[in-house]
C-alpha cells in the first residue's frame, strides 16, 4: 500500500515592503518501493532540513512530480538535478520527453488531468491504509494563510483563486476531484477531509 506524508505544508502569505511569501504542499509518496516527491517547492533550506529528518537525502529520492509550472512549485528542482521529472503528460529524462500513461511510474498512482488553475495542471490519486484515497490536488485548491475555506463543498468549488488561467474549467476539475477523494492535500494549506464523502 501507499504512504503520503506532507513534508511541507504549503504557506502562501504578504512579506515585508511588497513582497509575497509561499512555498506549496511538498508531498513525499512512498510506493513500490519507490520515493516520489511532489513540488518541492521554493524553500531549498526547508525541504533539506525535512529530507533529513526522514533519514533521506536528495539524492535517495527516484524522481519528481510537478503538479504545474507556476516558480512556487519548482524552484527547489535544484535539488534533484539528476532525477526525471514527471508532469500531466511527459516524464522528463535529459533531452527525451517520454509520455506516460497516465500513472506515476512503477506505481499504481493515478495522475489525473485537473487544468484551470493553469492548462497544463495535474493532480495524484493515491491509495492508502492510513486515510483511504489521498488526491495531492496541490493548486486546484488552495488559500493565503488565516484564509481558509469553510467546508462546505460548495465553498470549496466556488474558493476564488487569483491567479486561475480558466476558473469554469478549474471549477468542473474541482467537482471530479471532490467524487473521488478522502482527503485532500491543497497547494497551499493543510490537508483536509473532504466533505462531500
Ligand atoms: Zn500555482
Amino acid at each position: 500500500m501507499n504512504v503520503v506524508k506532507v513534508l511541507i505544508q504549503g504557506y502562501a502569505h504578504p512579506g515585508p515592503r511588497n513582497t509575497y511569501v509561499a512555498s506549496p504542499s511538498c508531498t513525499l509518496i512512498i510506493s513500490s518501493g519507490k520515493k516520489i516527491l511532489v513540488d518541492p517547492g521554493a524553500n531549498q533550506e526547508l525541504l533539506s532540513s525535512r529530507l533529513k529528518k526522514e533519514g533521506l537525502m536528495p539524492k535517495n529520492i527516484d524522481y519528481i512530480f510537478l503538479s504545474h509550472y507556476h516558480p512556487d512549485h519548482v524552484l527547489a528542482t535544484r535539488l534533484f538535478p539528476k532525477q526525471d521529472i514527471v508532469d500531466s503528460e511527459i516524464i522528463w529524462r535529459n533531452d527525451s520527453e517520454i509520455y506516460h500513461k497516465g500513472k506515476l511510474p512503477g506505481t499504481d498512482i493515478e495522475i489525473i488531468k485537473t487544468p484551470g488553475h493553469s492548462s497544463e495542471h495535474a493532480s495524484l490519486i493515491v491509495k492508502t491504509a492510513e486515510y483511504g484515497i489521498v488526491c495531492v490536488a496541490q493548486d486546484l485548491f488552495w488559500w493565503e494563510d488565516g484564509k481558509q475555506k469553510s467546508d462546505s463543498t460548495k465553498d470549496l468549488i466556488n474558493l476564488k483563486d487569483p491567479f486561475a488561467s480558466n476558473m469554469k474549467t478549474l471549477k468542473v476539475s474541482r467537482e471530479n476531484i471532490l467524487k473521488i477523494a478522502d482527503w485532500i492535500i491543497p497547494g497551499h494549506g493543510g490537508m483536509f477531509k473532504n466533505p462531500f464523502k
